[in-house]
Order: structure tokens, then sequence, then C-alpha cells
């Protein structure tokens, strides 16, 4: 049924029958493939958002694809009530691959974020000694974990935060990338936890001095606070690296993972910490039905497994590269900035004859390409990292032709 409706006519229906949460561009896609995705006439575009990173490995992988077909049609969902026979050969599986004695699995990326603060929070009284409910936690400016009351109350974006008050206490917010700052609120002995993103991403691809994710991680040791990194969106070969705290040699005490911990498959998130931390949060005290299921544990797998296979830390870190060289070389003085690292990048438009980033998108949607603002004046690009060489550099001429035919 759904095949046989216009483009037209399906955003009709989310319009009328969905909540107005979203302001997404005029394009509905109704299939995916590696790089590429076709709307529901047919129309092929590169996909230059990869549901925000989420789809690192590309759209529907037959692997990770095969993996949840092969475990739904054997066993989908026990709850942590009982044991099932997938959960602890991943939890084995992911606490190898990044390095931790232990995994707490939960579904969305903000719970995974809820999970850190919560486990920080239990950290810094049963560990640190912080008198009870005085625990603090420094967060940055422009940082986006999520949507929940709690995580919302940490924000500094009014559409994030205004009117849904009364707001959660025990945030310091401190500016990001600013040492300073942070060495000034970790003298306080009720701070539990540093909670960053590697670089901010919903903000706009903000990347951080060189150095700022190593010394603020030992200014967290020296203060005897937690280090959690959020590399929701950063994490898993996206910067180039498997983690993007990887480019300075970090271990954060916590680190937050989710979307393409699924390849875009399935909603999973992970939090990793040692058992110092980890075991610090007692039976009944989290968890999520959800959570560690036997098909987000065996998808998980299945989409690490592709990361290694594929190389494509490697792949994001030469075709990242090749990406800002050639957005720097288009001749358009609607061009102001270019930054990133891997495949995560933005470009900073300047508005020319009334024309925005808003404009530029849909010009590119046009051309076969799909980007989307971020605030503003900028444009992320994150292909999925499968993309070939060739494919960049055909997807590079459509956002070329894009920008020029605003001069
Ligand atoms: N943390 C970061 C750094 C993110 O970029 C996002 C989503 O964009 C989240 C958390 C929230 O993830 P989710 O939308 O899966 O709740």
């Amino acid at each position: 049924m759904v095949e046989k409706l216009s483009s037209k006519e399906l955003i009709a229906l989310e319009d009328k029958y969905g909540a107005h949460n979203y302001h997404p561009l005029p394009v509905v896609l109704a299939k995916g493939e590696g790089a590429k995705v076709w709307d529901a006439e047919g129309k092929e575009y590169y996909d230059f958002l990869s549901a925000y990173s989420a789809v690192n490995q590309g759209h529907c992988h037959p692997k990770i694809v095969g993996a949840l077909k092969e475990q739904a049609e054997t066993l989908t969902l026990t709850s942590r009530a009982f044991f099932n026979n997938v959960l602890g050969v991943y939890e084995k599986y992911i606490t190898e691959y990044f390095g931790y004695d232990k995994v707490l699995p939960m579904n969305s990326g903000a719970e995974g974020d809820e999970t850190a603060l919560k486990l920080a929070r239990k950290w810094g009284y049963m560990k640190k000694g912080i008198p009870e409910n005085q625990a603090k936690i420094i967060v940055c400016e422009n940082n986006f974990h999520g949507r929940t009351i709690t995580i919302i109350s940490m924000s500094t974006d009014p559409d994030a935060y205004k009117d849904y008050g009364p707001y959660t206490p025990g945030f310091v917010t401190i500016p990001y990338n600013d040492l300073e700052a942070l060495e000034k609120e970790l003298k306080d002995p009720n701070v539990a936890a540093f909670l960053v993103e590697p670089i901010q991403g919903e903000a706009g691809v903000y990347v951080p001095e060189d150095g700022y994710l190593k010394k603020s991680s030992e200014l967290c040791k020296k203060y005897n606070v937690l280090f959690i990194a959020d590399e929701v969106q950063t994490g898993i070969a996206r910067t180039g690296k498997l983690l993007a705290v990887d480019h300075e040699d970090v271990r954060p005490d916590i680190l937050i993972l989710g979307k393409a911990l699924s390849g875009g498959v399935y909603p999973i998130s992970a939090v990793l910490a040692d058992d110092d931390i980890m075991l610090c949060i007692k039976p009944g005290e989290h968890g999520s039905t959800f959570g560690g299921n036997p098909i987000a544990a065996r998808v998980a797998m299945a989409a690490l497994e592709v990361v290694k296979e594929e190389n494509l830390a490697e792949r994001a870190e030469r075709l990242g590269k090749i990406f800002r060289e050639e957005m720097r070389n288009i001749d358009s003085d609607m061009i102001e900035l270019v930054r990133g690292k891997g495949l995560l990048n933005a470009v900073v438009i300047r508005p020319k004859n009334g024309k925005e980033a808003w404009d530029v998108c849909v010009k590119m949607a046009e051309n076969g390409l799909l980007a989307k603002p971020t605030h503003q004046h900028i444009i992320r690009f994150a292909p999925p990292l499968v993309i070939s060489e060739e494919e960049l550099m055909e997807a590079v001429d459509r956002i070329k032709k894009s920008i020029l035919a605003f001069e």
C-alpha cells in the first residue's frame, strides 16, 4: 500500500497525522543501498547525512541485515528477567573490541547518555564520597546529548530547553575547548564527571584544538573526576579512527556509543566502563526492556565486524582529506569555511542574495545529493563510510554544481 503513494501524498500524511517535531527536506525515501538512497518516485541520491552518522556501514548492509533476519526468526526479546544465549557473547565481543571490563546495553543514544550520567553520580557517591544529592557534572556549551528532560537540562540551545522546565539540577556549563574553565570547575570536590563530545556534531561539527581531549582527560584524572566521552555521533570509524578520542590516545572512563553500533539497522546504544565504575550500579537500579535483546546483540556484533572487515576508519580518514580539499577548491564566496575530521565534515555557508544553507540543501537534493543544515549557516556532510572514491567524486560534482548555481 505504501509503495503506491506519491511523495506528495506521503508528505501530506506525515503532516496530518505525525507530530510536527521535525522539519525535513521535502524528499521521501523508499530504498537504500550502500551510500545511495532512492525516493518514492525512484530518483537516486547520495546520502550525505547517513541518518546523523548511524549508517556508517552503508544502507542495508547485507551482513548486518542478515544477522537481523536470522535472529528475528529465532528469538527476539526475553527481557533481562532471564538470560539469553546471545547477550553474553555480545558483551564479551564489545568489551574486548573497545577494551573495557563491562558494557551496559541500552537502545537510543539519549538513553546511553542518561545511563552514563546515573553511573557517574552513583560512582561519585559510592567511590568519591560526594555528600548525598550534591553531585555535579560538568558539560559544555552547545552540547547535544539527546532530548530527554535531564539531557535538555544540560542544553544551552533554547530550541531544546525553552518551555520544557523545570530542569534537572546538578550540571555546570563551561565553554567547549576551554581547559582553563574546565580546571576551575574540576576543583569543586562535588564534581563527579566531565561529559564531552570529542567533536560537537549537532552544534555544527566543531573540532576542538589538538590536545584538548588529552589535556582534559589528564585534568579529570588529577582531580579524581570521571572523563565521559559521548561518541554516539563521532564513534565507530566516523572521524577516521575507531573512536574520535583515539586521535589523541585518550581512554575515557565512561564511553557512550549509539547510532552506528547497529549500522542504522536497529536502535542500539551502549555504555562501557571498567568494573570499579560499572559495578556501582546494582541489580534493579537501572535497565530497559529492550536493552541487550538478542536481535540487538547479534546486529551490533555484525555491525562492528563490518567496521573492521571493510577498514572503515582508514577509508574515512583517506576520503575525508580528499573531500575537504575538494570543498576548499570550490570557487564560490558562499563557502566561508570547511572543517571536520574523517568523514564528519561541515561547510559554513555565507548567505548570498538571500540564499542560505537551506537553499543550498534544496538545490543539492534536486541534483541528487542529500544533506541537511545544522543551525542556520552550517551544512554537515557525512556520507556512509563505505562510499567509494569514485562515488565520492561524483557526489563532489553534485555539490559543486549546486553551490555554483547561486553564482
Ligand atoms: N549524543 C550525541 C553526541 C548525538 O549526536 C546524539 C544524536 O544526534 C545523541 C546523543 C542522541 O542520540 P539518539 O537520537 O539516538 O537519542
